[in-house]
């Protein structure tokens, strides 16, 4: 992304709700955001919640009702981050730099309507950059912005890594640093696999997949706004000086590693359908009545027919499952259809990788390494860059770790292993 023709480069910094989690902490991030600009840098700062603190707010919420209001809602979770703004520039000031804190309609970051969720449309970036130009640092609140009429609106959790990015491409900033508790992305989660390591560089599409597949670093439509606006996205711990992983388009080198993450997800749950009838407009049926609901299935697998009937099987969230099996339950009555299963004991691992393009045999690869350790496969969906298995729950670890070792992921392991 260009600087925008400045003669200083300017810099987004996203502080998380365990770099913001108490006052130490708080004075901490001053402290870097102040180095940033010492070292030469205009700094925007985007804070979120401190730690727990969202939580607690839609706990309260939840005390008086499970199904308030969501626009009330919205303007109750957005008091997290007013106060962590004004805590982080009085921290600021007092380590004798300049702040401005700025909440989502002082800078004009206008969503749509959609409370809880809404979607970043447009931001107007001249009053932060207003109070840069006069050597301030503008801490600007995360996950909150106002829709066009003036109601306050929330970006969903994990929302902060959002208005970082929008922020970052709406200044086109040289460069956008989301700062958490952990130092970069990992080939896979350590705590299941100890022999997982930090990335480098990872490409936005892979990182768009990981996110999508339950890695808990970055929110999703941070990933889509990064890829979509060319944002360099530097993921960095708030507790060290390490480099990080930076997010950013696809090169040569990225291909040299068939797989370049693994995820672990184990919040879905599976349903299968016997005996259904075999016959045009029986998946739209079903499909089409769980959409209704706003169920969103992920994995399919339907078997071949025989005798005029065939079983499916597919997953949808486990927060879903009795929803969707009281809807799948009707539906198959008015089928014809015959018995239906659910299973929550279930988890999914996916590889991932950009290099999977120029690779054959990768999906093999994984089916056979499951298979050496005597995993059954229940249902298996690919894209371009990943292939995704569901199996039982309690091999979940297991298999992360084995796949992590056949790809050559390993600490220590040599990086570039081709596939054979
Ligand atoms: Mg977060």
């Amino acid at each position: 992304m260009a600087s925008a023709g400045r003669k200083r480069k300017l810099i987004v910094q996203k502080y998380g709700g365990t770099s913001v989690g108490d006052i130490a902490r708080m004075q901490n991030v001053a402290g870097r955001a102040l180095a940033a600009q010492k070292a030469g840098n205009d700094v925007v700062l985007v804070v979120s919640a401190m730690s727990g603190e969202t939580n607690r707010l839609l706990k309260l919420v939840n005390e008086i009702t499970p199904r308030p209001s969501e626009r009330e809602q919205d303007v109750v979770v957005a008091t997290g981050e007013q106060v962590s703004v004004g805590l982080v520039a009085i921290a600021i000031q007092t380590q004798g730099g300049k702040a401005t804190s700025f909440l989502g309609h002082q800078c004009r970051i206008v969503t749509d309507s959609t409370f809880s969720k809404a979607r970043i449309q447009q931001i107007d970036g001249s009053r932060i950059l207003d109070v840069v130009k006069q050597g301030h640092i503008a801490v600007v609140a995360g996950f909150q912005g106002v829709d066009e009429h003036g109601n306050i609106t929330t970006l969903g959790r994990g929302g902060s890594d959002t208005t970082a990015v929008a922020i970052a491409a709406a200044l086109e900033a040289d460069a956008c640093e989301i700062y958490t508790d952990v130092d970069g992305v990992y080939t896979t989660d350590p705590n299941v696999a100890p022999a997982a390591r930090k990335l480098d560089r990872i490409s936005y599409e892979e990182m768009l997949e990981l996110a999508s597949l339950g890695a808990k670093v970055l929110q999703i439509r941070s990933v889509e706004f990064a890829m979509k606006y060319r944002v360099p996205l530097w993921v960095k711990s708030s507790f060290s000086d390490d480099p990080g992983t930076l997010v950013c388009e696809e090169d040569a080198t990225m291909e040299d590693l068939v797989v370049s993450g693994i995820a672990l997800d184990r919040n879905e749950a599976r349903i299968s359908i016997r005996d259904v009838p075999d016959r045009p407009g029986v998946a739209a049926k079903i499909f089409g009545a769980l959409d209704d609901k706003a169920i969103v299935v992920d994995l399919i697998v339907q078997n071949p027919p025989l005798g005029g009937k065939s079983d499916l099987t597919f997953t949808v969230g486990k927060a879903d499952l009795t929803k969707a099996h009281d809807v799948v339950k009707k539906v198959s009555k008015e089928l014809g259809a015959g018995d239906i299963s659910t299973d929550q004991d279930i988890a999914k691992v996916s590889i991932v990788g950009v290099g999977m393009r120029n690779h054959s045999g990768v999906a093999a690869r994984m089916f056979r390494t499951l298979s050496t350790e005597g995993i059954n496969i229940m249902a298996i969906s690919t894209s371009e860059i990943r292939v995704s298995c569901v199996i039982p729950s309690k091999y979940a670890e297991l298999a992360v770790r084995a796949l992590h070792t056949e790809f050559g992921l390993d600490q220590g392991a040599k990086k570039t292993k081709k596939a054979k």
